[in-house]
């Protein structure tokens, strides 16, 4: 009797499981199963790519040697939870494909829309995703940014005109560059440092100005770390709840609106540090300085935004079938 009503009770909390509507900011569902597979495939190649021939070329050998004797590598993983979490496993880099996926199409929309002189709603896109339920999409489950922002079909098939598609190619590959620069680091400091006694602003902010100085000293666009933030910012908003109330950030999860504040001060302070015996008065110091500044200034620009609370209000706001509304751009 009291196996039959175990099964019984298993059944029923099985049955409870899959009618129970996903959370808020659970994506699983958006992309289907065989989408993503047929893109981690694709996808793979050209993160290995941005690893192996944008990035690992400007490490030094003795770290390189040291790197390729804890299997450092990159993986691009099926996996589910929080999409933006691109990490370091021991001294491999994880990357989750959805995470790819939607800061590809993101991206895209971004370039048509700026192409179009559409205002970009992606940013209010990426909150109602964290914080409204699937169920207030249209159709009532969450939709990929192409189909949620409006973009036409024949996009997502390459249909871009030349300048639109260098465009996007610059800015995703930018995007990727800093992901993966980021990650190297945090297996060098994995591999070569010790870990113990740094905290997690040391480390972070590390690995920031360590993936910007790689990009800097190959004159990678940075356009694409500006959209990281932002969605980044979109995504975790709560992480900020600590800095917006003043305590000290020492060991905290750091937010990611604290880390490009760092990351532009670090910049603007010393451009010329970021290019090894060149004048200062170099166009490309000139120009770090000012991407530095710029930096900073989204920064201040996000941390009142940025925590949970801003988060939900913005989120709340958002008229979700308005996000595929085209409007000419105000400025
Ligand atoms: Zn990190």
């Amino acid at each position: 009797m009291n196996a039959l009503r175990t099964i019984v009770l298993c059944a029923a909390m099985m049955l409870w499981t899959h009618a129970c509507p996903a959370a808020p900011g659970d994506l699983a569902g958006m992309y289907s199963a065989e989408q993503l597979d047929e893109w981690q495939l694709g996808i793979k190649p050209l993160v290995s790519q941005v690893l192996d021939e944008d990035v690992l070329p400007l490490l030094s050998t003795s770290i390189r040697d040291a790197l390729r004797k804890k299997s450092f590598g990159v993986d691009v993983m099926n996996s589910a939870g929080d999409p933006f979490s691109f990490q370091r496993s021991g001294a491999r880099i994880e990357v989750p494909t959805i995470g790819l996926r939607l800061l590809h199409d993101l991206l895209l929309a971004h370039v048509w829309l700026e192409t179009n002189h559409f205002e970009d709603q992606s940013v209010l896109y990426v909150l109602a995703l964290r914080y409204r339920s699937p169920g207030e999409f249209p159709g009532g489950r969450y939709l990929p940014p192409l189909e949620a922002l409006g973009v036409p079909k024949s996009i997502s098939e390459g249909d871009l005109d030349v300048t639109a598609s260098l465009r996007f190619e610059k800015l995703f590959r930018s995007a990727l560059f800093f992901i993966i620069a980021h990650e190297t680091c945090h297996a060098i400091q994995f591999t070569i440092d010790d870990l113990k006694h740094r905290t997690t602003l040391e480390v972070e902010s590390e690995a920031d100005i360590f993936a910007f100085m790689l990009m800097a000293r190959q004159q990678v666009d940075p356009s694409g770390v500006t959209w990281i933030f932002l969605y980044r910012t979109a995504w975790d908003s709560g992480d900020s709840d600590f800095y917006a109330m003043g305590s000290p950030p020492s060991d905290l999860p750091l937010a990611p609106s604290a880390r490009v504040s760092l990351l532009g001060e670090e910049i603007r302070r010393d451009p010329a540090s970021y290019f090894p015996g060149v004048d200062t008065t170099d166009p490309r110091v000139r120009a770090l300085k000012v991407i530095g500044e710029t930096l900073s200034e989204l920064g201040k620009q996000l941390l009142p935004i940025s925590t949970r609370q801003a988060g939900q209000d913005i989120a709340s706001a958002v008229d979700i079938a308005d996000l595929a509304i085209h409007r000419p751009r105000t400025q």
